[in-house]
């Protein structure tokens, strides 16, 4: 990949607390850092891997960490889970409240409880003016209004898969998006991706997840988040440059690091 300036990339979504990275997580970090991705976010989906992330940033200087409970795992939350997420939101290189959201799509929980959690959470993080990261799945509606009614103003839907208008509606509230490996084989994403200013975008990877296009087939690491970078350029013909300088700047702007 072309070397770019100082700035450098952020990739701003990945689960690297994953057993699948446990024998080479040194080398996946030091590639990470020789493709110039100099901030990784290892994002919690449940209070275990919350932990997991949390000892990954303490080893790893790069690596920030996010705490909270996907709705695929709102089923199991423990009775004082809330309790548990604000004591670890303290951790110094823990920089917002995820992953968070709905998922209509598989509904691994029930609507009512991942509602109930994804509630509970917002209001933790407006409480500490913390910024959120945001699943969602065919879920737009109730996570708009859920996100309105909470009053939560900053944060970011990640994995961004809906239209324009829906974009439209979450910069309203002062939420920005990002974009995985998707855009590199989603022909339907890549418009969509034209529409949005490059001042509200992020990018990342969703490792192990989304493997984007030129290595479909292998596990997906942080150091391919320049693939989406290049991608976002090609369809908005701008400069590879231009997108990691802003797209790092939101990121910088958002997590305060
Ligand atoms: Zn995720």
């Amino acid at each position: 990949m072309k070397k770019t300036n100082k700035i450098g990339l952020i990739d701003t979504h990945c689960h690297i607390f994953y057993d699948k990275y446990k024998n080479d997580i040194n080398e996946v970090v030091a590639r990470a850092k020789a493709e110039e991705v100099n901030k990784i976010i290892c994002v919690g989906i449940d209070i275990e891997t919350s932990k997991k992330s949390i000892k990954l940033s303490e080893k790893f200087e790069s690596i920030f960490a996010t705490v909270g409970f996907h709705p695929h795992e709102a089923k199991n939350v423990p009775s004082k889970y809330l309790d548990t997420i604000r004591s670890l939101l303290e951790v110094p290189k823990v920089v917002a409240v995820g992953e968070i959201g709905l998922d209509y799509y598989y509904e691994h929980t029930d609507k009512k409880q991942q509602i109930k959690v994804f509630r509970e959470q917002l209001e933790l993080a407006k409480d500490l003016n913390l910024p959120v990261v945001i699943h969602n799945r065919d879920s737009d509606n109730d996570l708009y209004d859920n996100i309105k009614n909470s009053k939560v103003n900053k944060g970011v839907i990640h994995c961004f898969s809906s239209d324009v208008n829906f974009a439209n509606k979450l910069f309203e509230l002062g939420l920005i998006i990002s974009f995985t490996g998707i855009i590199t084989f989603s022909k339907e994403l890549q418009d969509v991706v034209k529409e949005i200013p490059l001042s509200k975008i992020m990018i990342e990877t969703d490792s192990p997840y989304l493997t984007p296009v030129p290595f479909r087939g292998k596990r997906n690491e942080p150091y391919m988040v320049g693939e989406i970078a290049k991608k976002i350029a090609e369809i908005k013909n701008i400069s590879f440059d231009e997108v990691v300088d802003v797209t790092t700047n939101n990121a910088k702007q958002l997590f305060k690091f």
